[in-house]
């Protein structure tokens, strides 16, 4: 019988079957960022152990980082310098590879690594944090782990690791004008509930991945684990190839060749069988966003706020009649037209390149609502150069638009800056949970072209409206 690109990965890394449904599996790289990566060094190093393979270890500085422009290490959140300088510390000790503030390769970690060529078709990769399976994209088996699993991984280039089931997605057909990877994503989040994909590593695939670009693909296996999911994976292609071509940390001359030999024998196999296959149709979604707290309270953005008397299970009942008492928004109420105080195009979900130019396409020539407040942070440095170089930054602040250094910034509250307490926010990130954003702050979770859409109308809308004005 064929196997899956999951098994295919997992076969080629697995050291030892434990007997007991886990395998210990080779690790080839471990990435980590100042939050949970210093932790990770500096428990190495208490322990007095050393990092067994320290050019296959990579850190960013990302999750407390300032991304106010003129940003230095004294301009942390409160506390947050004791990150930076501790990680920084660390990863010098330890040999490992750091790109720092001041880095042009800086960046949110699941951004940068494969910007730099460090995730590739065909490795097993971990990072101390949950959106790892980002990098599946490629066709790598990536995921989060935690910082003593770091730690482990660092120091003996191996995990014990649970064997997961294995699910398929299949996008048939093509998404409309307008639909991104996010609105399918948050389509079969919201149809299969944020647990759905509970206890699988999940490949995607089918006609509408296959016409994905690349950065398309890492929103789309970013949320993965908002699907409940081990990890995410889509199998290399063309397009993967083409992508990885030429990046700094891929390999070069004769060895691509033999790369690229072995990565076109990972795709799943025709006959192999999945432990769960779901197929979502593409043709009929429109631009999706979330209603409540989760990523699963979401609807097209011609829906309306869900009747909680509507839901037969009790416990859906109740989480949502507490989502609409966070989110203070009424049943029947439409999405269309519901007000917002601010708009964040950000995230290692939707701050690539392709992300902002989507979002600047909306914006240019046209100005923020009044009273909106909206911030654009790049999800890394290069994306940020980049943008610069064809002006989109110029597009994004004559919009009104804040244009930031690159960083998680308000992706996630750090106690820091944050979108206001019981102010609504448009967002391109990918959790909507309560106070993710800043204590009581109402995320709505959206494309970045939507939220570029949302902070021109000042109010939720569909993008497409704009596209065709
Ligand atoms: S951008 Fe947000 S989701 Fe991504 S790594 Fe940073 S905090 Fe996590």
């Amino acid at each position: 019988m064929g196997r899956t690109i999951i098994e295919k990965l997992w076969d080629a890394h697995s050291v030892a079957d434990l007997g007991d449904g886990s395998h210990l599996l080779y690790i080839d790289r471990v990435m980590f960022h100042e939050r949970t990566g210093s932790i990770a060094l500096k428990g190495l190093e208490a322990a007095g152990r050393k990092v067994r393979n320290p050019e296959q270890v990579f850190g960013c500085m990302d999750h407390i980082v300032d991304t106010i422009p003129g940003r230095t290490d004294e301009t942390m959140v409160p506390g947050g310098n004791a990150f930076i300088t501790t990680t920084r510390d660390a990863a010098q000790k330890a040999g490992v590879n750091l790109f720092d503030l001041g880095d042009d390769r800086q960046g949110i970690v699941h951004v940068v690594s494969p910007e730099q060529g460090i995730v590739l078709p065909g490795v097993t990769l971990v990072c101390p944090d949950s959106h790892t399976c980002t990098q599946g994209a490629v066709g790598a088996l990536a995921w989060g782990i935690g910082s003593t699993e770091a730690e482990h991984a660092m120091a003996t280039k191996t995990l014990v690791v649970k064997k997961p089931k294995t699910m398929r997605v299949r996008f048939d057909g093509q998404p409309g004008l307008g639909i991104t990877a996010k609105d399918l994503i948050l389509r079969l989040i919201g149809e299969y509930t944020a647990a759905g994909g509970g206890g699988y590593a999940i490949e995607f695939a089918g006609e509408a991945i296959r016409a994905m670009p690349m950065e398309a693909r890492f929103t789309l296996c970013n949320m993965a684990v908002e699907f409940g999911a081990w990890t995410g994976i889509i199998a290399p292609d063309e397009c993967t190839y083409a992508y990885c071509d030429g990046r700094p940390f891929a390999p070069k001359a004769h060895v691509w060749e033999q790369a690229l030999a072995h990565w076109k024998t990972l795709p799943s196999d025709a006959d192999a069988v999945f432990d769960k296959e779901i197929v979502i149709d593409c043709a009929d979604i429109v631009p999706q966003v979330t209603w409540g707290t989760s990523p699963q309270h979401e609807t097209g953005i011609d829906g309306v706020v869900p009747d909680p008397a509507n839901e037969p299970d009790a416990n859906r009942r109740q989480s949502i009649e507490r989502a609409l008492e966070y989110m203070d928004l009424t049943p029947g109420t439409p999405l269309e037209g519901l007000p917002i105080d601010s708009a964040f195009i950000g995230s290692c979900t939707n701050a690539r390149l392709s992300d902002l130019r989507a979002a600047g396409a909306i914006v240019k020539g046209r100005k923020v609502a009044a009273g909106v407040k909206a911030i654009v942070v790049p999800g890394s440095s290069q994306v940020k150069l980049a943008a610069e170089a064809e002006g989109l930054d110029a597009v994004f602040t004559e919009a009104g638009f804040e244009w930031r250094e690159s960083g998680c910034s308000m992706c996630f509250f750090a106690g820091g800056e944050n979108l206001g307490q019981e102010k609504r926010a448009v967002s391109s990130t990918n959790r909507n949970f309560e106070n993710r954003q800043g204590p009581r702050t109402r995320t709505h979770l959206a494309s970045p072209a939507m939220v570029a859409a949302a902070a021109i109308a000042g109010h939720l809308t569909d993008v497409r409206k704009l596209e065709q004005s």
